[in-house]
Parts: structure tokens; C-alpha cells; sequence
């Protein structure tokens, strides 16, 4: 059973990892950054409230984003495991997350910490491109589409997100320095943590991925 956590800054490969871990495992990846941008192209309360926060780069209040995770943790499809991508950021969260869990009785047992270095997470930031369709990630310089603006995946377009431009990403990557990081001392301390290269390409990464949750499950 996986039941985990990807933990680390915009950039560090979370994302594309997590879509290879969710088709090869069949475990449901849990984006709140992509429920949110889900939220918003629907034109929702909590839509409406994110989008303020998301395009100014700032972290979207905890009462907002625990309601939202507690009712998605409880769908049929995270019975058998689940994988959290952007999700906890905040201690809050974090206790918020392991009250929730341990009633439910489905406990975390093991974090992923993807690490990276500030130059090449804003190179990543600042030339990616996303599918608006399924989300696929894809570079301007290094992860080009087959056909350009063009999802290679499922044919959908390919647009910019609001919050990748450097003034935004320079807030997010401070909100992760300030409220994320002292969730790695939070797991480490629960003998959780496990660090990964997130410099590596992302075929790369996956296979040091795979390596260790292959022991695990
Ligand atoms: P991401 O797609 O994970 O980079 O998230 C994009 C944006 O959504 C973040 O910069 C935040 O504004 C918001 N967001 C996503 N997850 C969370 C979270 N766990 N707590 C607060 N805000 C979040």
C-alpha cells in the first residue's frame, strides 16, 4: 500500500513524477494545486477565493485547503493508497492531514522530498508550459511538444499558468521557504522522509522513484 506525501519547492519535479507514480501504481494523485485550478475554471466559491491568492504566488488560507482534501481523501479511488502532491505546506495542514488519516486509519507511510537548486527551479518555472487539458508539463526550451503548443498526451493547447512568472514564483518559492520547509523536520522526526535528486530528468528521477516504492508496497 502507498499512502504518501511529495514534498518540495515549484520546480523540483513533483508534478511529472507523481503523473508516472499515479499511471504506474494506479493510485489517485492528489493535486490541490490542480483542484484549485480546477475550481476556478468552473467559476466556484472556493474557485473565485483561490484564484486571488494562486496568481499573487501566496499559499491559499488552511481552512479552505483541508476542507477541500477532506472530502477528496474520502473518495472510493483513495482505498487503495493515495499520493499527495502540494499538499501538506503548512504545518497546519500537516496536523490537520495526520488527525484526518489516523481516524480514518489509512496513516502515511512514507514522504518523498524532492530537492532541486534555485537557479534551475526558476529556469523549470519560468519556460514551463502546461497542457490545459490533462496538465502534461512541457519546456520551451527542453521538453518541447511534437508539434508546437500542442499537448503530445491528448491533442489539448498548451497555455502558460498565471503564477509561473518570475515575480510570482519568487513569492512562492518564499512561501515554501518560510512555511513549508519545517514539514521536513515534521516527517524526518516520524522517520518518514526519504530525499530524492530533483535536478535529475524527470525519466531519471522516476526510476530512483519506482526503485524505492517498489520495496514498499
Ligand atoms: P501548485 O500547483 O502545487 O504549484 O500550486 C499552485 C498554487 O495553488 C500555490 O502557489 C498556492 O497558491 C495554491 N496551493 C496549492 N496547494 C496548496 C496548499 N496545500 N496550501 C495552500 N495553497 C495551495
Amino acid at each position: 500500500m502507498i499512502n504518501t506525501i511529495l514534498l518540495g519547492p515549484p520546480g523540483a519535479g513533483k508534478g511529472s513524477v507523481a503523473k508516472l507514480i499515479a499511471d504506474h501504481y494506479k493510485i489517485p494523485h492528489i493535486s490541490t494545486g490542480d483542484m484549485f485550478r480546477e475550481a476556478i475554471a468552473q467559476g466556484t466559491a472556493v474557485g473565485k477565493l483561490a484564484a486571488t491568492f494562486i496568481n499573487a504566488g501566496k499559499l491559499v488560507p488552511d481552512d479552505v485547503t483541508i476542507a477541500l482534501v477532506k472530502e477528496r481523501i474520502q473518495a472510493p479511488d483513495c482505498k487503495k493508497g493515495f499520493m499527495f502532491d502540494g499538499f501538506p505546506r503548512t504545518l497546519p495542514q500537516a496536523e490537520a492531514l495526520q488527525t484526518l488519516l489516523v481516524s480514518i486509519k489509512r496513516p502515511i507511510n512514507t514522504v518523498m522530498e524532492f530537492d532541486c537548486d534555485r537557479k534551475e527551479l526558476i529556469r523549470r518555472i519560468t519556460g514551463r508550459r502546461v497542457c490545459k487539458v490533462c496538465g502534461t508539463p512541457y519546456h520551451v526550451d527542453t521538453m518541447k511538444p511534437k508539434v508546437e503548443g500542442v499537448c503530445d498526451r491528448d491533442g489539448g493547447p498548451l497555455i502558460q499558468r498565471k503564477d509561473d512568472n518570475l515575480e510570482a514564483l519568487t513569492v512562492r518559492l518564499k512561501a515554501y521557504e518560510e512555511q513549508t520547509l519545517p514539514l521536513i523536520g515534521f516527517y524526518k522526526a516520524k522517520g518518514l522522509l526519504t530525499r530524492f535528486d530533483g535536478a535529475k530528468q524527470t525519466k531519471d528521477l522516476f526510476q530512483d522513484v519506482k526503485k524505492f516504492l517498489d520495496r514498499l508496497k
